[in-house]
């Protein structure tokens, strides 16, 4: 597994920094949010050091199905399933990606606003 040693989600997944773990398995890491932006704010991630979206290649997109499999069944466990949710991943500097490992953000359990992008 590709482990980055200054990266904070790789240290979150070697339980190096102590996180609020929602699921894991083989490949894929869920927790929640630190600083939450909705009641229901979890971060999900590939397991593999992968930067953003942009690294996403044929080589490792088997993550990305991962990922999405992984969604509905931690939305079912957090009761947000059919009430409706956000799924969010930002991409470098201009798209407010603070950590440099690729993450999916699940925020609900409130109505969002209808704008999707606040910018
Ligand atoms: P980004 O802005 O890169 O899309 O999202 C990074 C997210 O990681 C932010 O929502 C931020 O609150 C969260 N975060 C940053 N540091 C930590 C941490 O140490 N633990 C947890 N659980 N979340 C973190
Ligand atoms: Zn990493």
């Amino acid at each position: 597994m590709v482990k980055d040693n200054n990266c904070l989600f790789c240290k979150i997944i070697a339980n190096e920094i102590p996180s609020k773990k929602v699921y894991e398995d083989e490949s894929v890491y869920a927790f929640h949010d630190i600083n939450p932006a909705a009641p229901i704010h979890i971060i999900i991630i590939p397991k593999p050091h992968i930067e953003s979206v942009n690294s996403v290649s044929n080589s490792n997109s088997k993550y990305l199905s991962k990922i999405f499999e992984v969604i509905p069944v931690i939305v079912e466990t957090m009761k947000i399933k059919e009430r409706g949710y956000r799924v969010i991943t930002n991409i470098g500097e201009e798209g407010g990606q603070t950590i440099n490992h690729l993450h999916f953000h699940i925020i609900g359990g409130k109505k969002l606003d209808t704008k999707i992008i606040n910018d």
